[in-house]
């Protein structure tokens, strides 16, 4: 029974649950990937998944926390898994050993410490990569990347038996390749992300751009957000197919955000713009 009425976009095979609203609430969920981004606050729909990816401590990221470990634990379910900005892992800890004490049941968890440059399994052949943001200490988004063996081209034509052959000789005859499936950026203020590959060519971009308004941009940068003209450069340098923009403000209506995106974007980026709670649809 969903307790949530949350955005449901569909991106080829890939379904993105979530809800993200500044200071409010949130929560990114791609259950085919077993990773939900940051928890703010624990819609059952998110329950079954194993990963949950956090960015940062702010209670309108991280506050599901408790409920979602303690919620599996009833339904029976493996302790989840979460991983978080190292810095952060002792005050979760806290949290949790605070919340059994008062629950009177041991929440039972498996939390991961992450730094920028962590790599971490998520299936056999799917792992995430973390890099830093700036937005608090030690705060970091994640790319859900997924690894694969591809044959070099010298040897594409072979038949099987030729292929036993030389693997039999330890000839290497094929290289690992990476898809950069999702990356998650968080809160962030504004970075230079074309630095790093594996964001550039990400097929999904889940990003936040906060506020708006000319008039905005101070709190922007005060908050370490991203405002409307950081958002438009970060974005230029990225070859995304598809951009979800998160963590949207109250301040300014839907229809609004979605004018001045039209107006501050080249139509060949703002194309692939979707609005993550334009997608609520129940
Ligand atoms: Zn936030
Ligand atoms: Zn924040």
């Amino acid at each position: 029974m969903p307790s949530h009425n949350l955005a449901y976009i569909k991106i080829d095979e890939l379904e993105i649950i979530g809800y993200s609203v500044a200071a409010e609430e949130t929560v990114v969920a791609i259950p085919q990937l077993d990773v939900c981004f940051d928890i703010g606050k624990a819609p059952n729909q998110i329950i079954p998944i194993n990963n949950i990816l956090l960015t940062h401590g702010h209670m309108d990221h991280a506050a599901g926390i408790a409920y979602y470990l303690s919620h599996r634990n009833f339904c029976g379910q493996s302790p989840g898994t979460i991983l978080a900005p190292e810095n952060l892992l002792s005050p979760i800890r806290e949290v949790i050993d605070a919340w059994s004490r008062l629950d009177g049941n041991k929440v039972p968890a498996n939390l991961v410490g992450v730094k920028a440059g962590d790599e971490y399994q998520i299936k056999p052949n799917l792992f995430t990569r973390v890099f830093p943001t700036k937005h608090s200490r030690g705060s970091v988004g994640y790319s859900v990347i997924e690894k694969r063996k591809k044959i070099k081209p010298e040897y594409a034509k072979l038949t099987g038996p030729k292929i036993v052959e030389l693997k039999k000789q330890n000839v290497e005859i094929d290289y690992p390749l990476e898809i950069p499936i999702v990356t998650y950026l968080g809160d962030t203020q504004y970075v230079d992300f074309s630095q790093l590959k594996y964001v550039v060519e990400s097929k999904i971009l889940i990003a936040e751009c906060t506020f708006y308004q000319t008039e905005h941009a101070e709190r922007a940068e005060a908050g370490r957000h991203m405002h409307i003209g950081e958002f438009a450069t970060l974005i230029e340098k990225l070859q995304n197919k598809h951009i979800i923009v998160t963590h949207t403000t109250q301040r300014t209506p839907m229809r609004d955000i979605r004018r001045i995106l039209k107006e501050a974007l080249p139509p060949e980026k703002y194309d692939r713009i979707i609005l993550l709670m334009d997608k609520r649809c129940k």
